[in-house]
């Protein structure tokens, strides 16, 4: 197929776990297929990013306007990582006055007159909706792209729609959702703690139920899956959705992952890193993170560190201040792990305590690790499955409960250790889950089985060799030759 030299319109929302996949997205879409991308995102997250951007790249980055001050948030807080928990919100809520800005950023773009082709598509984020009218409206055909997998985003959106109709009785704690009657039960601790309380009344259920309903209008969504992987989420998603559905995974970065750091800034400088792994057997170590704005209480993480010095595995523990905490919070040892938790660790050479942000694809990537305790966000289980690494599921938010129920029970790739910020976990239960996984037992086996296959699928779908095609280079194909055919029959409708 000849290369589609398009020039492609991508805005992701503010948080690594959107910009990450949507920067590999571009990626692709520059390297593989030539076209030109414009990335779009406020001042803060672009002065990042273009630090991070590999020398040779065309990726043109473009700032809209945004002063987190004017929204109540502190100053150059504009992505959710800098955030604590209570004011996520406000940045979703903040979000929405870019809207004319955009529409400005567009006009001038489809008016440049710099030797770039005018822009034929815009890919943006599933909470940015409105961005689908000023699509339209400069006779761009639009994506929605999800950096959600099938399942999750499936029975997410389900959920979000049919809200109002699934007040729970009391007493009922299991429910079936409308959409998939035949997927097996769904039960009451898998929802977000806000839509738990709410029943979908509070600020955020009330937001993303309205982004959802106006990407209902989009032109089609782009997803970073894998057809194969993911049948089931995908046949409910096109289901609810009525449009073409494109699933383009595993979208990684390939270099890095784009969102590189100063050594330090890791607590602990990354060559330093790999040598430790590099010291460590095949396979002996455990993983945990819980993603970029996630964490768990306090008494949560005391368990979990008695039950990592117990069960005497080798670990890396990327630590964020426990709930109690602001997120920028001081490093506090003898506050957050049991007393001398730490000395011993390093005494006895076991485990690595890293602060707020690690090098995940890279410490997934070596073969040191055996297994990720992770709070399952899509990007975390697509980076785990790449590398065959199985996972323990403990969901704490959105749809990553969704993710671990499908990781669990079609996939068999995961067991679940712990649901939720609130629920009470005891470190024999943790350290029970832990060696079923990563000892040589039958279940052990089984599930990195299972993983060596899903990291098999995976890289098929991203084949791109003379005569086969894999799944995913093709949707990435198809997905090209709709977004331009649609352009042109913009153009030649006038409205050009
Ligand atoms: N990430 C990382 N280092 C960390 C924590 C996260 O590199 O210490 C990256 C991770 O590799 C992934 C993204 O941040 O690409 C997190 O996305 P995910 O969907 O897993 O979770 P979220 O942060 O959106 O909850």
């Amino acid at each position: 197929m000849a290369e589609i030299k398009e020039h492609i319109v991508m805005f992701p929302f503010m948080a690594q776990g959107h910009i990450i996949p949507f920067l590999a997205l571009a990626q692709q879409l520059e390297q593989k297929k030539g076209c030109t991308i414009t990335l779009i995102n406020t001042p803060f997250n672009i002065k990042k990013l273009s630090s991070s951007l590999p020398p040779n790249t065309t990726i043109r980055l473009l700032e809209i306007p945004f002063k987190s001050s004017d929204h109540g948030l502190p100053s150059d807080a504009e992505n959710t990582n800098s955030l604590s928990y209570h004011l996520i919100l406000k940045l979703f809520q903040a979000s929405l006055s870019l809207k004319p800005s955009f529409r400005n950023l567009m006009h001038g773009l489809v008016h440049e007159r710099n030797g770039l082709r005018r822009p034929v598509c815009m890919i943006t984020d599933i909470f940015f909706g409105w961005t689908i009218e000023i699509a339209h409206e400069f006779g761009m055909s639009h994506a929605v792209f999800s950096t959600v997998g099938g399942f999750g985003m499936a029975c997410y959106y389900s959920l979000c729609l049919h809200l109002p109709h699934l007040k729970a009785k009391s007493g009922e704690y299991e429910f079936t959702l409308p959409d998939f009657p035949e997927a097996k039960k769904f039960h009451i601790s898998q929802l977000s703690e806000s839509l738990k309380l709410s029943n979908g009344t509070d600020p955020f259920s009330v937001f993303v139920h309205k982004a959802f309903n106006e990407c209902m209008k989009t032109d089609g969504m782009v997803i970073n899956t894998v057809e194969e992987l993911d049948k089931t989420g995908l046949m409910y998603l096109r289901k609810i959705f009525k449009l073409p559905v494109w699933a383009v995974g595993p979208l990684l970065l390939s270099s890095g992952n784009g969102t590189k750091r100063a050594g330090k800034e890791f607590g602990l400088a990354q060559e330093a890193l790999k040598n430790w792994l590099d010291s460590k057997p095949p396979r002996s170590v455990l993983y945990i993170s819980f993603g970029s704005q996630n964490t768990v209480s306090k008494s949560q993480m005391m368990q979990l560190a008695m039950a990592l010095e117990s069960s005497g595995k080798n670990f890396i523990w990327v630590v964020r201040p426990p709930l109690e905490y602001d997120v920028d919070s001081e490093f506090k040892e003898k506050e957050w792990f049991p007393e001398g938790f730490v000395q011993r660790i390093k005494a006895q050479n076991k485990g690595l305590i890293v602060e707020k942000w690690a090098p995940q694809v890279e410490i997934l990537s070596h073969k040191a690790t055996s297994a990720f305790l992770s709070h399952c966000g899509w990007n975390s289980v697509i980076e785990s499955l790449v590398h065959g690494v199985p996972l323990l599921g403990w969901p704490m938010a959105s749809e990553q409960f969704f993710n671990v129920k499908y990781l669990v029970e079609q996939v068999g790739v995961c067991v679940e250790v712990a649901r939720g910020k609130s629920c009470e976990v005891q470190k024999e239960n943790i350290v029970a889950k832990l060696e079923s996984v990563m000892n040589e037992t039958e279940k052990g086996k089984q599930m990195r089985r299972k993983a060596s296959e899903a990291k098999e699928i995976i890289r098929d779908a991203m084949k791109d060799e003379e005569g086969y095609k894999g799944c995913s280079t093709k949707a990435l194909e198809d997905f090209l030759t709709a977004a331009a055919m649609s352009y042109r029959v913009e153009e030649n409708s006038g409205l050009k």
